[in-house]
């Protein structure tokens, strides 16, 4: 008897348990349902009938702070600030390039950076100034995008993963809330699911997409968007292009044959941007500069400002890369492209 009363005990608690996982089931695929409907809402409504200040809600862009990125703070300033107690002695400079290289600045700009703090230093000088008035000057002046009036074409290039889509997406939206229309071309035609992902954000960001199936001419592409873009008279048409990186010849050889089609479509390449993660560090950059060598990169995109990078990480691409940071990618949603400011971001490398 009490055999059956254990066993039967047993089987109640295994219900139980079977019950209480297929309830938390359920509510995992309801969540994924309600995350999909979301990333899909573009497709219940005509993005070109939705008026950019009615979507301003939807995309939630808050610009407070943080336009020089995301980053952790360093607090570079205290510790640069406690190394000169005594004085600029030898052993202090070699000291201060540790701190740099420590906060990711890569060698090249750790170097700059002390030389430069150097030729200005006079005893008892404020040293964080200094810095911070050199980091300023490497960084030059904040430049947003260029464009003219007429259709401005923005090619934007980048390995895969660094955040291509994703950053197309939120300059897309960034730019329909400014009030211009905004088409896509899918010339990645290479990548699987490229062109879906695509679609989702240019709905999302209330654009109009050019695509044709996987596997086309990325430049045919290119040709059908320029029209199809001035036919709608676009302001601007933003162009992704495939991520792989082989060998740089292929990747020269496409790029440049997608600005000649675009310029024998009557239009002009204002800007090529280049997309880099912040946290594939100092390897990311010297992968990036293929496509610097390959293409007239104008300006870079740094994304995942947000993950665990330092932010030396942005000194060393200014520096190894030599051009301007137009944009900070600060998460994943589509308000969170900001313009980059050059004294935001030294103000948090600094401070503590
Ligand atoms: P692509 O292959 O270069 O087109 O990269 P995707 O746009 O698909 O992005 C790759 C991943 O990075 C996705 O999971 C994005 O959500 C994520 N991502 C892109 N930009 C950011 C960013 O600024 N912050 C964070 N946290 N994630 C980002």
């Amino acid at each position: 008897m009490g055999w059956y009363i254990l066993i039967f005990g047993l089987l109640s608690v295994l219900l139980v348990f079977a019950g209480v996982a297929a309830l938390g089931k359920r509510k995992r695929e309801l969540g994924d349902m309600e995350r999909t409907m979301h990333m899909g809402e573009g497709h219940t409504h005509d993005p070109a009938l939705a008026h950019p200040a009615a979507q301003k809600h939807e995309t939630g862009i808050k610009e407070t702070g943080a336009s020089g990125g995301v980053f952790r703070k360093e607090g570079l300033g205290a510790k640069v600030k406690h190394l000169f107690h005594g004085g600029g002695r030898t052993d202090t400079w070699s000291g201060l390039e540790d701190l740099l290289l420590k906060a990711d600045l890569g060698p090249k700009a750790a170097t700059d950076l002390v030389n430069r703090v150097k030729a200005d230093y006079k005893g008892g000088a404020n040293v964080e100034e200094l810095v911070h008035r050199e980091i300023l000057e490497m960084l030059g002046p904040d430049e947003p995008l260029h464009l003219n009036d007429g259709l401005n074409v923005v090619l934007v290039v980048g390995v895969n993963g660094a955040g291509k889509t994703t950053t197309i997406g939120k300059l897309a939206s960034r730019l329909s809330l400014e009030g211009k229309n905004v088409s896509l071309a899918a010339s990645d035609t290479f990548r699987a699911a490229a062109g879906e992902q695509l679609e989702i954000w240019a709905k999302r960001a209330g654009a109009h997409l050019v695509a044709q199936e996987r596997g086309a001419d990325p430049g045919a592409v290119a040709f059908d968007a320029v029209k199809a873009a001035e036919a709608r008279g676009s302001d601007v048409l933003i162009v992704d292009t495939a991520g792989r990186l082989h060998t740089k010849a292929p990747l020269m050889d496409e790029l440049g044959k997608i600005k000649r089609v675009i310029e024998k479509a009557g239009a002009q390449v204002m800007e090529t941007l280049l997309v880099l993660d912040a946290q594939t560090g100092q390897n990311g950059i010297a992968q990036a500069r293929a496509f610097t060598d390959a293409a007239e990169v104008t300006g870079v995109v740094l994304t995942k400002t947000d993950g665990s990078a330092k932010g030396g990480v942005l000194l060393a691409v200014r520096e190894e890369l030599g051009v301007p940071i137009r944009f900070v990618g600060v998460g994943e949603a589509l308000g969170d492209l900001r313009p980059f400011e050059a004294a935001g971001f030294a103000d948090r490398l600094l401070s503590g």
